[in-house]
């Protein structure tokens, strides 16, 4: 099984998509994500340069000897570029194992242990109503869990609200929102803590009048909070009972969590932009998170996500997969067949791709009832389709910067 081809495949079906196919000898391919928002050439840059050449005439079924050669065996660690790389690899390397076992990945990770992975979906609005809309049309779509975003009096754009209705609704053309806008340079957005931390218990006091106490809602703050704004806003959204609380601060500090426990039993959901378990050692040691919210493609593939929550697992500390749409139907089939067979997974966000996304990668898995299950060939359940992907070139576009309302750069 010696690999004979890599291949880094770059497409743009709606939005930038970054995908290593890795070829054995004897004909069997599988593919990894290495989509990284925003700084996409940089980690095709990185595998077509540094990684290929290492790969060409290894055993493909190397998968742990791999993931020890690329961690440890550049002298420099961790990084969003180098885990992406490598998650890209690990992952192909999982699913040329498991079509050569004739198994869907899940079998191999153990097989199901459960029927389908919970999933939750990103309800928006620039006021009440609408939100209540776009939250009564995604519970149509199916979704039985709500990730709740809604513009902030005064301010002109927010992170996470849709720009229209139709968006807010799901539409075809443009599922909810994508932050990441084609241009050469970012955008710039403001910001006004005060003003959010006012708002945001009085929405989520409207959606649980509105939807009854049944409903799991799920808040994300994007990192922009301070400790003590944590766990006020933790506190304040108590009565609400939500399933959980995200980034409510950048993290790197990770003992700045214990704050934040200490004054609130609102369940906080952190690392999306976390590449590997030293990340988390303290949330996890002791207890600061309930939920890991890491995908795949950014912290070192199938291997490297695995033993984050296997780590979590002792904690009672669940899985929360990161899932927006810059994560491709490699990085989404990946998680979903990790996520049904592991034991503590918790849920799992789900943007859904474009048809023109679908059309190039045509993933098998597939949502029903409010869940995402695997498909049942074996491997990942990935057709990658070249000659289409080379009708969508690549085009620059970036994550939205933040100011705050003195003009000084904020976390965004
Ligand atoms: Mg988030």
């Amino acid at each position: 099984m010696l690999i004979a081809q890599a291949e880094v495949l770059i497409t743009s079906p709606g939005r930038n998509f970054v995908t290593l196919r890795i070829r054995t000898a004897d004909g069997v391919v599988g593919y990894g994500d290495a989509t990284l928002n925003g700084r996409e050439l940089a980690v095709a840059t990185y595998l077509s340069e540094h990684i290929v050449p290492l790969l060409l005439g290894r055993d493909a079924h190397l998968i742990e000897d791999t993931w020890q050669l690329l961690y440890r065996g550049v002298y420099w660690r961790r990084g969003p570029v180098t885990m992406a790389a490598i998650a890209a690899v690990d992952t192909a390397l999982w699913d040329i194992k498991a079509k050569v076992a004739g198994m869907p990945l899940y079998q191999l990770l153990g097989g199901r242990s459960r029927v389908s992975c919970r999933v939750y979906g990103h309800a928006s609005g620039r006021d009440n109503e609408e939100l209540f809309d776009s939250i009564r049309a995604h519970m149509a779509r199916g979704f039985r869990a709500i990730r709740v975003q809604t513009a902030i009096p005064g301010q002109d754009s927010t992170y996470g609200v849709a720009s229209s209705s139709a968006a807010a609704a799901g539409s075809d053309a443009r599922y909810d929102y994508e932050p990441a806008r084609r241009v050469p340079l970012p955008i710039e957005e403001r910001w006004d803590t005060r003003a959010y931390l006012r708002h945001m218990p009085g929405v989520f006091e409207a959606v649980r009048n509105e939807f009854g106490p049944e409903l799991p809602l799920l808040h994300d703050t994007h990192h922009r909070l301070t400790p003590i704004q944590a766990a006020k806003l933790g506190k304040d959204l108590e009565p609400y009972d939500l399933f959980w609380l995200e980034d409510v601060t950048p993290a790197e500090n990770q003992e700045a969590l214990r704050l934040v426990r200490r004054h609130t039993t609102t369940p906080l959901a952190i690392g999306e932009i976390f590449n590997t378990i030293w990340d988390y050692q303290t949330l996890i040691s002791e207890q600061l998170i309930d939920y890991v919210r890491s995908a795949i493609t950014h912290a070192g593939g199938v291997t490297g996500l695995k033993r984050i929550f296997e780590y979590a697992a002792m904690y009672q500390i669940k899985s929360g997969v990161h899932g927006p749409t810059d994560i491709s139907p490699v990085g989404l089939a990946a998680a979903v067949h990790l996520g049904i067979a592991l034991h503590n997974f918790g849920i799992q966000e789900y943007m859904p791709h474009s048809a023109d996304t679908h059309a190039v990668f045509r993933p098998t898995y597939s949502f029903v009832d409010g869940g995402l299950m695997p498909g049942e060939e074996p491997g990942l359940g990935i057709d990658y389709d070249d000659a289409l992907a080379g009708s969508f070139p690549y085009q620059p576009a970036y994550l939205p910067v933040n100011r705050l309302l003195d003009g000084t750069v904020h976390d965004w």
